[in-house]
């Protein structure tokens, strides 16, 4: 039986003293992380404050990016032990902004998840297509790829703590969502490729959230289908008021 795991990716968003707000306006209605994981993605300026107000709860804070590298001459990066050092759980890795915009390439994704794990840190993976891939038909083989590559060179139990976000290009931000059953076919095809790599076993226990636009009034369909574990969610994270209903839609 997988967990369900609901994460609000706040991308470039919010300022010091909201931040901190927010950890504590939604505290109380966090669920127990036995059934519901709650993990906050935030920008690295706010990661010790968020930490620190976490404490004690069941809340979890990752950053949403790192470099792969230890330590060294890469000005305005940040390594995994300098996340691991101050309290942060998990990291969001090769998101599709940070693909089309910053670099980010399936190599470069598998580096920084082989880094992750060697501090502890849980990697959150992003795949998905375009819709000029999804309509051209190489979708599949395409999110294959990603998912092949992310993964290279991981144990078994390493793949089976790693989390999936299934996230069209397409849907995020736009406020276009794949159907219930667009999204589940992909994350079942994730769910297959990682069989395939590892196996079975392996794939059952790995969380697949889907992200693209969920909302408090979409969620729990989403989160009906077989395949989908949990959500990635961006734009209805950053109000408290809309992120505890994503927790209590999804629980
Ligand atoms: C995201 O940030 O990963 C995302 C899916 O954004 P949104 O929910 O706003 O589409």
């Amino acid at each position: 039986m997988r967990k369900t795991v609901i994460a609000g990716n706040w991308k470039m968003h919010k300022l010091l003293n909201s931040a901190g707000q927010f950890i504590d306006d939604i505290k109380s209605s966090v669920p127990s992380a036995m059934k519901t994981e709650t993990i906050v993605c935030a920008p690295y300026l706010f990661l010790p404050l968020l930490v620190e107000k976490a404490k004690g709860t069941d809340i979890r804070i990752a950053a949403q990016n790192m470099h792969f590298e230890e330590k060294g001459a890469f000005t305005g990066e940040v390594s995994p032990g300098m996340l691991a050092d101050i309290g942060v759980s998990h990291c969001v890795i090769g998101h599709s902004e940070r693909r089309e915009m910053f670099g980010e390439t399936d190599d470069s994704v598998n580096k920084k998840t082989h880094a992750a794990f060697a501090h502890n840190i849980l990697p959150i993976i992003c795949v998905g297509e375009s819709l000029e891939q999804r309509e051209s038909g190489v979708m599949e083989s395409h999110i294959r790829q990603q998912v092949e590559n992310a993964l290279s060179g991981l144990s078994d139990e390493q793949i089976s703590k790693t989390i999936i976000a299934y996230e069209p290009i397409w849907a995020i931000g736009t406020g276009k969502t794949a159907t219930d059953e667009e999204a589940n076919d992909v994350c079942k095809h994730i769910r297959k490729t990682i069989a395939e790599l590892s196996n079975q076993e392996i794939a059952d226990q790995v969380i697949i959230q889907y992200g693209g636009s969920v909302k408090p009034d979409n969620i729990g369909d989403l989160l009906a289908k077989s395949d989908i574990d949990g959500a990635l969610v961006g734009g209805a994270s950053l109000e408290a008021d809309s992120f505890v209903k994503l927790l209590e839609e999804g629980t």
